[in-house]
């Protein structure tokens, strides 16, 4: 047996992490020390030496993608296809198991995945029934109740009314949003996690079953775990038991818990070796950094040094300090993704790849300069998050096209395209059904066709839904199992006319939707060929499986499981890395990631730390914020900028803006100060609230702030913004047709 390859690769302490004997471990560890790598190595060690089968082990990521890679890398350390062992995120095992017992989960079989859009929309239509005034009560607030509620555990029946005072009518909604979706078949993204819980708790029979299936569970990520996954795991490792012979293992960094506003609970940490006590217990520390250099690892220890609540660790390195960190003082958003760019085009001529290279940002809305500059200079990039391709509105049309054929009880879905694209049903006739369907207790589909049957639509408002019901089940004709995925994908986009609506506009903004549109063919194809591996790892599972096998658990379709694989895995789609290009994503999203070059932008007060957290010092959530800065300076390896901008343009004004209170903390003796003044105008000659104030590219040519313009291919606009000189001038025009776009002046012919 050769089990060098698994061993070797890890220093002392880590090994002790991937053989350890004890029944529950607890790795607590810093940022780059190896707590990944070791989780991955100890599951190959299980596999090869102690000889647990891949089938008795569970590993929870913390992304789709986290999930992927490390399939990939346990089976690279095996030498083997490893299929039938779970590895996916908490919602997607959630939502394995629900498939596979959605009987005993009391769910519909088809049941549909819905985002947080539907769910506020749903809400919204509900708070409107009950006659709950919006501007009083945003809706916004009552979701966030309501999912606050589910991720603790709570059931409306569990709480108490007297304890809500004027608020009482949030109850009432959640109430009556659990039954909407309990008739309708939705199930939100909480509600996945809290009937997974639910399963354990009321079916014994299944929690036994799957007690004696695992052996082992392995959790990465663990400071970011939330009170129902906790509970989740807790349950089913059966540590209320004490003759448990489940074996934990968590990993995790109480520096880098970064989902506090979502319900994540750094304490569980602290609780675990409280919580997880049957048997031995074991907590073993990494404190070698593998990452970073090491003025990068001071930076990030400096900047962390400021939080107070701490469980305490050191972390240090044997690299070199490595180049100094870079401050770049930009003076807008401009020419803050211009340096970032230009600082790439260096990269690469120095023969750097670009997938190595990170752009980083506090919100998402910031990627669009940067997507600007990289597609000006033709940089090829890829934005995970924000923009995510699953989350655009014409992919989730379509998309609900495919649900209302799966399930005609899905609300979510009739609502979003029943007048999409526009056939002439207006709100008062979408009003009328919804009152009808709450009164008859019943979906708004069978709704609309009984109002018609019985007239009770005007003749006009009747023949355009009876339009659309046709449409639906005629689309439904050639359904299934004449057709592959990608066929039937394709089928609904074009019989939908939703592909040929976008396609009657010829801006570049509905271009862009019907590329959209034929990606989603691509994505089918793709899902096609491939398959989803963990649900066919369940699959392989409950056959082998005697205890389940009354469980009927149906194979869901190709459809119904390309729409769960859309719901669940939004924005992950686009990670195939087929082109050497620039990540630009959120720092929540580069949690575990690291790459050789990182820009980490917009580090101004307001923005980063976000502006929600200065006016709520006392929640803890300035600590966040430092723990998410944590996380972004030490996704670097080898070089780290640090960019802010004098000014920004916020919800199209621009601003005044401070270097964030993050960058005073890291010691100067670590950095330079970067300011490339000849790059950009001088700051007093930057006119963003200059209104109509003059300025001259060239000699003869002269435009000014509030002048009406017109574009070749973007019509007419007027210009809004200013900067740069000479050959480098930028407008900014906002065109009446086509949004607000920056153009270089020299090429941009405006007359
Ligand atoms: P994070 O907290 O950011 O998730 P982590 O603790 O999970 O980080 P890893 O991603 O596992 O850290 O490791 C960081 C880097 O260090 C990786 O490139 C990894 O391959 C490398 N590394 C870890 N341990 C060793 C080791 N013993 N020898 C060489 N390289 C190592
Ligand atoms: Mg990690």
């Amino acid at each position: 047996m050769d089990i060098s390859e698994i061993i070797d690769p890890l220093n002392k302490a880590q090994r002790q992490a991937v053989c350890s004997e004890a029944q529950n471990t607890l790795v607590l560890a810093g940022a780059g020390s190896g707590k990944t790598r070791v989780l991955v190595h100890r599951i190959a060690w299980l596999v090869q030496v102690e000889n647990v089968s891949p089938y008795s082990i569970m590993a929870v990521t913390f992304t789709n993608k986290a999930a992927g890679e490390m399939r990939f890398r346990i089976e690279n350390l095996l030498k083997t296809p490893i299929r039938n062992m779970w590895v996916g995120t908490f919602h997607g095992l959630a939502h394995r198991l629900l498939r596979a017992h959605w009987m005993d989960a009391k769910l519909v079989e088809n049941f549909q995945i819905i985002d947080s859009d539907d769910q506020l929309r749903l809400i919204k239509r509900i708070m409107k029934e009950i006659g709950i005034d919006e501007k009083k009560h945003p809706a916004r607030e009552t979701q966030w109740f309501i999912n606050e509620c589910k991720d603790n555990g709570l059931r409306v029946e569990q709480l108490n009314p007297r304890e809500f005072h004027n608020r009482e009518f949030m109850l009432d909604v959640y109430y009556q949003y659990e039954e909407l979706c309990q008739r309708t078949g939705l199930v939100d993204f909480a509600e996945l996690l809290l009937r997974a819980h639910e399963l354990w708790l009321h079916q014994p029979h299944l929690l036994k079953h799957y007690q004696q299936r695992f052996s082992h569970i392995l959790v990465d990520e663990f400071q970011d775990t939330n009170t129902i996954q906790y509970a989740w795991l807790k349950v089913l490792s059966g540590n209320n038991l004490p003759s448990t012979k489940m074996h934990t293992f968590v990993v995790g960094d109480d520096d880098q818990s970064i989902y506090g506003w979502r319900g994540a609970k750094i304490e569980h940490i602290r609780e675990f070796t409280h919580d997880f006590n049957a048997g031995s217990t074991d907590t073993i520390r990494l404190e070698q950094n593998y990452r970073s250099t090491g003025n990068i690892l001071e930076a990030a220890n400096s900047v962390i040094a400021n939080n107070s609540e701490r469980l305490g660790k050191e972390l240090w390195t044997e690299d070199s300090d490595g180049e100094p960190l870079q401050i770049y003082k930009a003076f807008n958003e401009t020419d803050e993704a211009a340096y970032v760019a230009g600082q790439i085009d260096k990269w690469v001529e120095n023969g750097g790849k670009r997938s190595d290279v990170a752009i980083l940002y506090r919100s998402n809305a910031q990627s669009q300069p940067h997507e600007y500059e990289l597609v000006k200079r033709g940089v090829p990039y890829r934005v995970y998050g924000g923009l995510r391709f699953y989350d655009r509105a014409e992919i989730k049309d379509a998309l609900a096209y495919m649900r209302l054929l799966a399930n005609r009880q899905d609300d979510a879905a009739f609502e979003r395209i029943i007048n999409t694209p526009t056939r002439g049903i207006g709100q008062r006739t979408l009003d009328i059904i919804r009152q009808f369907a709450k009164q008859k207790q019943q979906n708004l589909w069978f709704t609309a066709v009984e109002l018609i049957a019985d007239k009770g639509l005007s003749a006009r408002a009747a023949a355009s839904v009876q339009k659309f019901i046709d449409l639906i089940d005629e689309l439904q004709i050639n359904d299934a199992e004449s057709m592959n995925l990608a066929e039937q994908v394709t089928h609904v986009v074009e019989a939908s006319l939703l592909k040929e609506f976008h396609g009657k506009d010829n801006s570049e903004r509905a271009q862009a939707k019907v590329e959209n549109l034929d990606e989603l063919v691509n994505a089918a194809k793709r899902f096609d060929d491939v398959g989803d591996p963990l649900l066919e790892a369940v699959k392989e599972g409950l056959l082998k499986d005697k205890n389940t096998e009354e469980e009927t658990f149906q194979a869901a379709n190709p459809m119904a499981e390309f729409l769960a694989h859309a719901a669940l895995e939004a924005g992950e789609g686009q990670a195939e890395e087929w082109e050497d290009c620039i990540q630009l994503m959120s720092l929540h999203s580069a949690k575990g990631l690291e790459f050789e070059l990182v820009f980490l932008c917009g580090l101004e007060q307001g923005l980063f730390p976000h502006k929600n957290a200065l006016q709520d010092y006392v929640g803890g959530r300035l600590e966040e914020e430092r723990r998410l800065c944590y996380v972004g300076i030490t996704r670097a390896r080898q070089q780290l900028h640090l960019c802010h901008a004098e000014s920004r343009t916020i919800y199209g004004r621009s601003e005044l803006s401070y270097p964030s209170q993050f960058l005073s903390e890291i010691p100067a003796s670590l950095v330079t100060q970067v300011r490339a003044a000849q790059n950009t105008i001088s700051a007093s000659n930057y006119s963003g609230s200059n209104y109509g104030s003059k300025y001259g590219s060239d000699d003869d040519s002269e435009v000014y702030i509030g002048q009406q313009v017109s574009h070749k291919k973007f019509g007419a606009g007027i210009v809004v913004d200013i900067e740069g000189s000479g050959a480098r001038a930028r407008v900014q025009v906002s065109f009446d047709n086509n949004g607000t776009r920056w153009l270089m002046l020299n090429i941009a012919n405006l007359f």
